[in-house]
């Protein structure tokens, strides 16, 4: 027997100060915040908050960071799952995974819950013809359906979900009531990069040859996960060589694998400014 795929955060640590760049993103999501924090303010005027936000961009530009930093500046607890878990060889799994995910965070509420990769079982249906698993992937994704029109709004359950593949999402998950707000997450500026490095070196022990405007420099079109990257690799390679501090030789160094792991996996570094 497999353990349960969905991940339980009861009290996430994460918030916005670990959330470096997206300024606009930050506003918007600031909204689900305060809504979780005093519903009553909302409920009061008759507001109606959005049960659905999805969170779109290029792989590693923070979405689930953000989705958790909502969780965390909330106190509500986080429940995730991965849209490639529900799609399962086995007939009903998926779906009574999707049922269990919602009905555990429905007892929580007020809490999020977080679909990483919506597309596996999102995509749009006559896109998806030649899959394999299609039935399964259907009754899955009718099953998600059911389940964002199941609760009301405001009910305290805000569904949170991530994909890099906006354009093949089936337009049925898009509707109004169910993923209706959309926030868009871009690569990182030079500056942004600048903050996300700042982020990631508060937990390294560095000289002074390190110069944070130097890397963000060096990383157009890296993404804040390459970033924290290569601060990881930084202080593994100043670890592997027993070094007191991590070098600017070291994030050198770090870099140039992180570059040659990205052209390995054929993606395509374009300076975006
Ligand atoms: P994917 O689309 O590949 O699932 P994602 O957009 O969900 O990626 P995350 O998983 O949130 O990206 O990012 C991975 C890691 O990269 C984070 O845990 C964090 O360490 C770092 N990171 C990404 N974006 C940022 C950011 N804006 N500020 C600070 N750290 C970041």
């Amino acid at each position: 027997t497999k353990a349960k795929p969905t991940r339980i955060d009861e009290k996430t640590k994460v918030t916005f100060k670990d959330v470096a760049g997206l300024k606009e993103a930050k506003v918007e999501i600031m909204e689900l915040v305060d809504f979780l924090k005093r519903p009553e303010e909302y409920t009061r005027l008759g507001a109606r908050i959005p049960k659905g936000v999805l969170l779109t961009g290029p792989p590693g530009t923070g979405k689930t960071l953000l989705a958790k930093a909502v969780a965390g500046e909330s106190g509500v607890p986080f429940y995730s799952m991965s849209g490639s878990e529900f799609v399962e060889m086995f007939v009903g799994v998926g779906a009574s995974r999707v049922r269990d995910l919602f009905k555990q965070a429905k007892e929580k509420a007020p809490s999020i819950v977080f679909i990483d990769e919506i597309d596996a079982v999102g995509r749009s249906r006559d896109k998806a013809k030649s899959f394999q698993s299609n039935d399964e992937r259907e009754n899955t994704l009718n099953q998600l359906l059911s389940e964002l029109d199941g609760f009301e709004a405001n009910s305290g359950v805000i569904v949170l979900a991530a994909t890099n593949r906006l354009d093949v999402l089936d337009k049925a998950l898009l509707r109004a009531g169910r993923f209706d707000r959309h926030i868009y997450m871009e690569l990182p500026t030079r500056i942004e990069r600048e903050e996300i490095f700042n982020v990631h070196l508060k937990r390294i022990k560095t000289d002074d040859s390190v110069k944070v405007d130097l890397l963000a420099s060096l990383t157009p079109g890296f993404s804040g996960a390459d970033i924290a990257n290569i601060c990881n690799e930084a202080a593994l390679l100043a670890a592997r060589n027993k070094k007191e501090v991590v070098t600017n030789e070291d994030f050198t160094q770090a870099r140039d694998r992180v570059v040659g792991g990205l052209e390995r996996s054929s993606k395509i570094i374009s300076p975006n400014e």
